[in-house]
């Protein structure tokens, strides 16, 4: 029988540079990475695609969702909701594929708790300093001030989180974070 994939959950307040982290970790054919796409209720940003990015639901197809038990986790997350879809996950990994799900920290301590098989790996991306991320989120000029501040925030209180993970990885120069998220896969394939 196929050795059964690993579940690595990637975590990190907004702005930290999660997304740029995970598509360079993509393209590294060593760590056969798959990416499980989450549903939102959130509006496309400019250049997402639907079902690239996330699946782009209605609240009334989310929480048919939900109802349904088709999600692994699912959170709110500033005024929008966010799940993994379950059987995607679990295909995935019975086909030996590493599965990566880039949530937030309430999803994250759901996973936890459901799944309790040890391919369960859980890093926490954290910025050099909240005063950096300010400034990141900023830069990105995809969000309105308000939005901003309450990403801000939801940084603050994510940060109070970053002990239910296993890894911490600070990102302060992105060669340097994808090298160490790496390695930690890379290990946890041996078995380590
Ligand atoms: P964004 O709107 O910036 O794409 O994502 C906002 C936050 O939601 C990020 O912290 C992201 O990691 C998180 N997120 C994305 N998909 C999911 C999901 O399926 N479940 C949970 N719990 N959080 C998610």
């Amino acid at each position: 029988m196929k050795k059964r994939g690993l579940l690595i959950i990637m975590s990190g307040p907004s702005g930290v540079g999660k997304g740029t982290i995970r598509e360079e970790l993509m393209k590294k054919d060593d760590l056969n990475l798959h990416y499980s796409v989450s549903m939102t209720t959130r509006g496309m940003r400019p250049g997402e695609v639907n079902g690239r990015e996330y699946y782009f639901v209605s609240r009334e197809e989310f929480d048919r969702n939900i109802a349904n038990d088709n999600l692994l986790e699912w959170a709110e997350f500033v005024g929008n909701r966010y799940g993994t879809p379950r059987d995607k996950v679990e295909q995935m990994r019975n086909e030996g594929k590493n599965v990566m799900l880039e949530i937030e920290v309430n999803g994250t301590a759901q996973v936890l708790k459901k799944v309790h098989d040890d391919g369960v790996l859980s890093i926490f991306i954290a910025p050099p300093s909240l005063e950096e991320l300010e400034n990141r989120l900023r830069g990105r000029g995809t969000e309105t001030e308000e939005v901003i501040k309450s990403r801000v925030a939801k940084a603050t209180h994510e940060f109070g989180f970053k002990d239910q993970y296993k890894f911490v990885v600070v990102n302060d120069k992105l060669d340097k974070a994808v090298d160490e998220v790496r390695q930690i896969i890379l290990n946890a394939m041996k078995g380590e």
